[in-house]
């Protein structure tokens, strides 16, 4: 698999597995997430591959009450994709969770405009 390189500062990503750690019912281990991920060793920038093949999207760092994951309670793990229109009309965007795995849809609200 090709290594991308960081759209911000060039160098080349490291990759990095999600682990999911919650919920798992009979008896089976952690899995890893299905989503490539990749962190900057330079300037600290996270993405996820989706999609097999396409670049990887950009996930941010979420700060204070919305970087704790709700789930595991662990702090500052949670990150999200950049905001996108969903299909009702409102803002969103997907939120996961670095330490244990868990995604969740967010709803964010109407796009300002
Ligand atoms: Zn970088
Ligand atoms: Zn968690």
């Amino acid at each position: 698999m090709a290594t991308p390189d960081c759209p911000r500062c060039r160098r080349t990503l490291t990759p990095f597995t999600v682990m999911l750690r919650r919920n798992r019912w009979g008896g089976t281990g952690p899995a890893p997430r299905p989503e490539a991920w990749w962190e900057c060793p330079g300037c600290g920038w996270l993405g996820c591959e989706r999609r097999a093949g396409a670049p990887p999207a950009p996930m941010r760092r979420l700060e204070s009450a919305d970087a704790d994951c709700m789930f595991c309670g662990e702090e500052e793990s949670n990150v999200a994709s950049e905001p996108h229109l969903r299909e009702d009309g409102l803002l969103g965007d997907w939120m996961v969770c670095l330490a244990c795995g868990t995604s969740n849809g967010r709803r964010l609200g109407p796009p300002s405009r």
